[in-house]
């Protein structure tokens, strides 16, 4: 009698669970329609930051002018402030289109990203020092050396030449207080100093922008370059004599010029264009940055992992999983990881084995099939969002500059486009739903180390540019 009963409550939350995933595919799912209107959105955003200052989407002069030879030479530091990560690097380029590069990384702690800001950029020198102190000892680095040093600082800064940059706001969840509208380089010289550590900071780059400049380096048919990890961005390469707002500045019209898009700011504040849940407006309401940064919220590794998780709570408080059991620890803001999201999809067992180790390990909770199943599909459909707006910020880029004929390659990095299954297939098959068949011109790759390799090669260019008299 009492099996009985147990198996219709499953059917009944089973059936709860499958009316839910129907009302999720079409909260979640982009039409093809859908995409190309964003697209136009985006295109005109594009413009709209090129011809003017101090714009949402801010594209951003980088002042890296045209691409790398391959020729550039030397050893450079590298310091890459990223959102998860500080590395330091230290590179060599031999001038044949090959380079070395010896690395540490350094988690930052959430107080590292809330602490005042001169204090992250002391965390900085003092991790540069104990590496370079190393590197001495193991003689690698000679005792004298001062080394150029490219110092990638992964959040959006306008510039006016390239060791400077106003930091225009914090980003991935940084709130470091005294930074914003300061020079980050002034701020980073200061540290350095103050601990007498030999290096020169020549360039100031965004892992975007490095990641352009190193992917061409090694595969010369790249034009674009993005980041999906913990934020995402792009940047390709522009004329000025196409960027209004520089006409006023005496630079050569013709010459190249790396754009920094900025892109995960689309939308920000007015909110017009994507396609925003209830779960996106509660994650953007109660983020450190509310109306920021709106298309990043939607796409980056930072932010799928607490989607899929508001859902999870959602079905909770309904009575639609996890009855009787204590669920307080999914309830912890930001517990559900992304990469989770990676796993699930990824789980090849029947069982779905990887899916009850995650519930089980990391929120001490039992799941049956049905749920784990259901679990998984919406898994899909958040990676699956993420992935074909993605696609909408590249087709923007594409269709702009007219790349789709000739077509071109995308590099990418970050850990959502390295690890997370099948996202990289999904850009494809966006990009070719928003332009048929020509889509398959675009194909992204996955880019060379732009945060280290890149950056010392904006290094290199930026030594040549001197030594040449052109800065
Ligand atoms: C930052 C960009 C960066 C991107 C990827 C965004 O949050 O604003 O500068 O390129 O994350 O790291
Ligand atoms: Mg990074």
């Amino acid at each position: 009698h009492q099996g009985a009963l147990i198996a219709t409550y499953a059917d009944s939350a089973n059936r709860k669970m499958a009316d839910h995933l129907r009302k999720f595919e079409t909260m979640f799912t982009l039409t093809p329609q859908r995409m190309r209107m964003i697209v136009e959105a985006f295109k005109d955003a594009l413009e709209t930051g090129l011809a003017k200052r101090d714009q949402v989407v801010p594209m951003i002069p980088t002042y890296v002018f045209g691409w790398p030879t391959g020729k550039e030479t030397g050893n450079y530091l590298a310091v890459d402030l990223g959102g998860t990560n500080l590395r330091v690097c230290l590179v060599t380029l031999q001038g044949d289109g090959k380079f070395e590069i010896t690395q540490s990384k350094y988690r930052l702690s959430e107080e590292q990203k809330q602490d005042d800001g001169q204090l992250l950029f002391d965390f900085c020198a003092e991790c540069l020092k104990a590496f370079i102190d190393l590197n001495i000892e193991s003689g690698v680095i000679e005792n004298d050396a001062v080394l150029p040093l490219g110092f990638t600082f992964s959040y959006p800064c306008s510039q006016d030449r390239i060791d400077h940059g106003e930091l225009i706001r914090w980003t991935k969840g940084f709130g470091a207080p005294n930074t914003e509208g300061h020079d980050v380089v002034a701020m980073f010289r200061k540290s350095l100093e103050k601990l007498s550590v030999p290096a020169e900071v020549v360039a100031l780059t965004c892992d975007t922008t490095g990641t352009l400049i190193a992917s061409h380096y090694v595969n010369p048919k790249t034009k674009i370059a993005c980041i999906f990890g913990t934020g995402c961005n792009a940047a390709y390469m522009e004329y000025v004599r196409d960027i209004p707002k520089l006409t006023a500045l005496n630079i050569d019209p013709n010459a190249e010029i790396a754009i920094n898009c900025e892109w995960g700011a689309f939308d920000s504040f007015e909110h017009e264009h994507l396609p925003r849940t209830k779960y996106d407006l509660v994650i953007d309401e109660t983020s450190n940055k509310p109306g920021e940064q709106a298309f990043e919220k939607l796409i980056s590794g930072r932010y799928l992992g607490e989607i899929l998780r508001l859902i999870i709570c959602e079905l909770i408080d309904e009575g639609v999983i996890f009855l009787g059991q204590n669920t307080y620890k999914v309830e912890i803001p930001y517990s559900f990881d992304t990469a989770f999201l990676s796993l699930m999809e990824s789980d090849p067992t029947d069982e779905l084995l990887m899916i009850i180790g995650i519930f089980t390990h990391f929120f001490a909770l039992e799941t049956t099939l049905a749920e784990r199943q259901f679990f998984r599909a919406l898994a899909k459909l958040v990676g699956r969002r993420a992935a074909r707006l993605s696609a909408c910020g590249i087709a923007a880029i594409v269709s702009k500059m007219g790349y789709l004929e000739e077509g071109c390659a995308v590099g990418a990095d970050g850990s959502l486009y390295n690890k997370y299954p099948g996202f990289a297939d999904r850009v494809h098959e966006g990009l070719q739903d928003i332009f048929g068949e020509k889509g398959r011109n675009i194909v992204t790759y996955h880019a060379e180390d732009g945060s280290g390799i890149g950056s010392a090669i904006v290094a290199a260019m930026t030594k040549i540019r001197k030594e040449a008299n052109l800065y």
